[in-house]
């Protein structure tokens, strides 16, 4: 069974955000369309929202934030969550994956994200206000160890680190990682914001440069993006990019719901009407069918943000 929305999408994935603290403080960030944090979800709490998620058809799991590695208790997040999932990832900065990777590993975590702006440690710094540069790329060294795939996100930033583009194609080849270029995305309202201007990068005239080199090209079935498997000295790189502004095939092809930290179910990052509390109907002892009921009332919320 797969819920379908009123746009005939399947919701086959979750985006959980465990937490909306943060070690580091990257300037961009999105905090996932997250406002509100007065409040966390149980380990077990988390563990029951999946199990009655995948009761519904849906099966991949990813785990963000805030830093999702922050939480003390997230190996046991993991070990809970995992029975219910056929697919669970996290996106973390990297910063704790030294110290925590064969625990989360051990737990049952798949795979993982790890945000990479940049190789250049002033920049990082810049970036995410802590000299940490070293401490991620030793945790990236782990990960590629233990999972796989590994991918490396990298937000594109006009005059910031649009220039290290193939640095990052050559660093993720070497590494056997994935890399996904990401646009930054923000709100309608933000689009005339001065952060906007200045900082958003177009990746369309690099993906049809891609398009030259390519040795080979495909799609992934979530927001259709393209992957691009480019030659280097280091062997084939796999790149994907993610084009989400005004993306009106991107949102036509989104499979996701989200569950913010604080335990209210969102439609879509961008949208900012769009919260269903799953928490306190559980803090309050509703049965199984009434989570349900709460997860379709949910689904039947979606609707493409670009349209
Ligand atoms: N702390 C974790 C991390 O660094 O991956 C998880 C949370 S972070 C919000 C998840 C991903 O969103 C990161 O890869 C980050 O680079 C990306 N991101 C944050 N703000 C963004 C923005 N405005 N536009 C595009 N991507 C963004």
């Amino acid at each position: 069974m797969v819920l379908v929305d009123r746009f005939g999408r399947p919701v086959t994935n979750l985006r959980i955000s465990l937490t909306n603290e943060c070690n580091l403080n990257c300037f961009y960030c999105h905090r996932e369309g997250q406002t509100l944090s007065f409040q966390e979800m149980k380990p077990e709490e988390i563990e029951r929202i999946v199990r009655i998620a995948s009761q519904l058809g849906i099966k991949k799991v990813k785990l963000t934030g805030g830093e999702p590695t922050i939480r003390k208790d997230i190996v046991e997040i993991v070990r809970r969550i995992r029975p219910y999932v056929e697919d669970l990832s996290m996106t973390t900065n990297g910063t704790t994956m030294k110290l925590l990777g064969g625990s989360l590993k051990e737990a049952g975590l798949d795979r993982v994200n790890i945000s990479l702006d940049t190789l250049d440690r002033k920049k990082y710094k810049s970036i995410t206000g802590f000299d940490v540069l070293p401490q991620v790329l030793e945790g990236i060294e782990k990960a590629v160890k233990l999972f796989y795939p590994v991918k490396l996100n990298m937000v594109v930033m006009k005059g910031l680190n649009d220039g290290e583009i193939w640095d990052m194609i050559n660093y993720a080849a070497q590494k056997n990682a994935i890399l996904q270029l990401i646009e930054i995305e923000v709100p309608r309202e933000m689009e005339d914001s001065w952060f906007f201007k200045k900082y958003f990068y177009s990746l369309k005239p690099l993906e049809e440069k891609f398009e030259e080199i390519v040795v080979d090209v495909k799609e992934r079935r979530m927001h259709r993006r393209k992957k691009y498997f480019i030659p280097t000295d280091y062997g084939i790189a796999e790149v994907e990019v993610v084009r989400s502004m005004h993306n009106t095939i991107f949102c036509a092809n989104c499979t996701r719901i989200r569950l913010t930290s604080t335990g209210h179910l969102k439609t879509c990052l961008l949208r900012r009407d769009d919260l269903v509390d799953i928490l306190t109907p559980i803090r309050n002892n509703a049965s199984d069918e009434e989570l349900i009921e709460i997860f379709k009332k949910a689904i039947l919320m979606r609707e493409p943000y670009w349209k």
